[in-house]
């Protein structure tokens, strides 16, 4: 899963590390089958990039967004018998004959968010006959903390594809698994694929699973100052010295997605020692305090991730944070792109 630019991460250089195949580089034998993502946005930017995996759309599409989908080469996510219908015809007008482009039937367990709920995927038997998908999936709810409820979604799931039966091919793919999905089994994921996202960049699991943290947020030491008892650092003169104090400004804050709530709770790595923020976190720089810590300006400090022995981990940050590891992580590229903004339609009566 590479959605929201690879939780933050940088989608393009998640997928080149992982071996993905882009124009002029053949796959790595070990890469993925291929990639989530949430927006034909997020699709268009690895395309635009040289991408060449298989992309598959996990949010539904709107019917009008299928060309677009069959045009960037995406894999959309389907659960009604119309767009199953308009996607046939979409890449039926791109040229491709009677050759239907794939899809994954989305099949809902239990999220109660997106897809086919499981005891009614019958209703679709006609539309998957005549254009047949190249997978079908669901997703858990609480595969972190409830193995109960993962069975059940397992079981309908199973269900589901039993009512289907010989509507659905030989050979179709099934996936279920997400990172949490993943983690709570004992063997090896029951589908033909999982999805895991939060696990591989570290933020979840990874002690479970064997990983290492890969994401590191790193600036600069740019100003140094003592300060006596008394006196205080930061908006709102939160953080009070109760003893003399070196204090070193760092070019982060929560423009950079180091959050705000990290005021006076975080630590932050100067030359291998844990250092705590002083004082509210701004939106460009942070202070921290490097009493008795070797430390000049134009060194590295680390918000995030390890410098020597010592690492922040994302699930410690988020922890500090009270975020989730994976609002912590996306948080690191918050970036909406702007437009003029359209008329809103008026309020329906
Ligand atoms: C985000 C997402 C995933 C990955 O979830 P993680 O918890 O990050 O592993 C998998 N499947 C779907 C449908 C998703 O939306």
């Amino acid at each position: 899963m590479v959605k929201a630019n690879a939780y933050g991460v940088g989608a393009v250089a998640v997928c080149r590390a992982l071996g993905v195949p882009f124009d002029g580089i053949a796959a790595a034998p070990d890469a993925p089958w291929g990639l989530g993502v949430a927006a034909l946005d997020e699709a268009a930017a690895l395309r635009d990039a040289g991408c060449r995996g298989r992309i598959l759309c996990l949010t539904p599409l709107l019917r009008s967004e299928l060309p677009r989908a069959s045009a960037l080469g995406v894999r959309p996510a389907l659960h009604r018998a119309e767009d199953i219908a308009a996607w046939a015809a979409a890449g039926a007008a791109e040229g491709d004959g009677n050759r239907l482009r794939p899809y994954h039937l989305s099949i809902d367990t239990g999220m109660s968010r997106a897809g086919v709920r499981w005891d009614q995927v019958g209703t679709l038997r006609d539309a998957l006959l005549r254009h047949p998908p190249e997978g079908v999936f669901t997703h858990f709810h609480s595969a972190d903390d409830d193995i109960d409820s993962r069975d059940e979604q397992d079981a309908r799931f199973v269900d589901a594809m039993l009512a289907l039966d010989e509507a659905l091919p030989a050979g179709v793919l099934r996936h279920s698994d997400n990172s949490a999905g993943i983690a709570s089994r004992a063997q090896r994921s029951p589908g033909s694929l999982a999805r895991p996202g939060i696990a591989l960049y570290g933020g979840m699991f990874s002690e479970l699973l064997g990983l290492r943290q890969v994401v590191h947020l790193r600036a600069r030491v740019v100003d140094l100052r003592d300060v006596a008892p008394g006196e205080t650092v930061s908006y709102g003169a939160t953080w009070t010295a109760s003893r003399p104090s070196r204090i070193a400004t760092i070019t982060a804050g929560y423009a950079d997605g180091y959050r705000r709530h990290l005021s006076n709770r975080g630590e932050v790595l100067v030359g291998g020692v844990r250092c705590p923020v002083a004082g509210r976190v701004t939106m460009d720089m942070i202070m921290v305090d490097v009493t008795g810590v070797p430390c000049e300006v134009g060194d590295v400090a680390t918000l995030l991730g390890a410098d020597g022995t010592d690492c922040l981990s994302t699930e410690q940050v988020a922890a500090a944070a009270e975020l989730s590891p994976y609002e912590l992580l996306v948080g690191l590229a918050l970036r909406v792109p702007l437009r003029p903004m359209p008329p809103l339609a008026p309020p329906r009566t």
